[in-house]
């Protein structure tokens, strides 16, 4: 007998996708992937190669991106990064996610994973291959609102947490208790509500970020 909670389980792909179409934060290397052994060409088989910064696409930082303390990715708890995580959806007029904004978004006390949905999305949605420098990004008091919540992975759909220009504060309040940051995020297709996080995060040694292929099932 098939479990009828199983047959309308949904598998979300929240990850984008990484080619050297990728919109990248300003001064980042572009994405390259490159076949260095090409059958076309000849030889006995594909063999590609991928150069990239490791905040690429949909990616976690560490707390060495921003504390320099080598609390490195490689680290990071897989019991952190998997498991039942909430999607909110943060207004589209809201330009800067604050603790206003969080304490009126109904979180659930006990929320450790929070992914925010928010305008950003649509660039996805639409196919924007430039980057957009008026994102939506979390405000400081909206980081400490989040630490004193209790939140334990904090998840946003553009390629940083912080707003543009003003990535320091935000990541450090994040990552200075050990908060796991999920950046470049696309829930265009997905709607708010309760889901498991898949969320799997090359395991770089040493790095302050990796590239990660992220899922919710709900
Ligand atoms: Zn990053």
């Amino acid at each position: 007998m098939i479990d009828n909670a199983e047959v309308y389980m949904k598998i979300f792909d929240i990850s984008l996708p990484v080619s050297p179409k990728l919109p990248v934060w300003p001064g980042d290397p572009p994405v390259e992937l490159e076949l260095v052994s090409s059958m076309d060409a000849g030889a006995h088989d594909n063999i590609s190669r991928l150069a990239c910064s490791v905040h690429t696409g949909t990616h976690v930082d560490a707390p060495h991106h921003f504390l320099n303390d080598h609390r490195s990715v490689d680290a990071l708890s897989l019991d952190v990064l998997t498991g039942p995580a909430l999607v909110i959806q943060i207004p589209e007029s809201v330009d800067l996610v604050t603790a206003v904004i969080l304490e009126n978004a109904a979180i659930p006390s006990g929320t450790s994973r929070l992914l925010l949905k928010t305008r950003n999305s649509q660039l996805w949605e639409r196919g924007e291959k430039e980057f957009i420098k008026d994102f939506v990004g979390v405000s400081l008091d909206g980081a400490e609102w989040l630490v004193q919540a209790g939140v334990k992975l904090v998840g946003i759909d553009y390629l940083s947490i912080a707003p543009y220009k003003q990535s320091i504060p935000t990541h450090t309040a994040l990552l200075k208790p050990g908060i796991v940051i999920l950046e470049g995020l696309d829930l265009s297709a997905v709607s708010p509500g309760s889901y498991d996080l898949y969320c799997l995060p090359l395991k770089l040694v040493g790095s302050d970020g990796a590239p990660a292929r992220a899922i919710l099932i709900g």
